[in-house]
């Protein structure tokens, strides 16, 4: 196919049968070069499209924006509880530094899912534990339990607000250290008046 667009653009919702999304975030959402195999395969219907097409020497084709699926996937019964549902728990808000994912479509893809509870912690997959935090500050938490077992500081017996306040000092300390490498070296660069 000759397509003229882009690899990465062009995302396509996916609908179940009953027209819901499929599931949350990313899992509804598929490459156009995925919607339209969907589409010769016969397994979706297509419900919008984009005001663009591909073309082959045989066909021509409208890139679908919405397509939904021609069988019912029944959901589980169980939903696991998604990383869609820690942020939407935290109306999208790092836990650590009060970033809002909610604001922009950049701060909304730096939000990710942290948890409170270093590996091998028995607890450290239930939701109660697993929090939304930017990138950044989820960055720091590598460093986070190391820092936190050569202190001796404990896990057990806290809950969620006691752990996220446990390691706050820990991730603006590392803020302030980026901040000043920050200062001296990109700011001070003068990239910014090139823009
Ligand atoms: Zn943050």
């Amino acid at each position: 196919m000759n397509a003229h667009v882009s690899q990465g653009g062009w995302p396509v919702l996916v609908l179940n049968a009953d027209f819901r999304p499929l599931s949350y975030y990313p899992l509804s959402l598929w490459s156009w070069q995925d919607a339209i195999k969907a589409v010769f395969l016969d397994r979706v219907n297509i419900v919008e499209h984009y005001d663009r097409a591909v073309h082959s020497p045989s066909f021509e084709i409208q890139l679908p924006s919405v397509v939904s699926l021609k069988s019912f996937v029944r959901p589980t019964t169980h939903p696991a509880f998604t990383r869609f549902n820690v942020f939407l728990r935290d109306r999208f808000v790092c836990q650590y530094c009060g970033l809002d994912g909610s604001l922009s479509f950049s701060a909304w893809l730096s939000l990710s899912e942290d948890h409170l509870l270093p590996k091998g912690h028995p607890r450290r997959n239930e939701p109660a534990f697993r929090v939304t935090a930017c990138q950044f500050c989820n960055v720091s938490d590598n460093h986070y339990f190391a820092h936190a077992s050569k202190r001796g500081l404990a896990f057990d017996n806290l809950s969620p607000e006691q752990l996220v306040a446990q390691r706050k000092p820990f991730v603006e300390a590392v803020r302030a250290k980026y901040h000043e490498f920050w200062q001296a070296k990109v700011a001070s660069s003068g990239l910014q008046s090139r823009k």
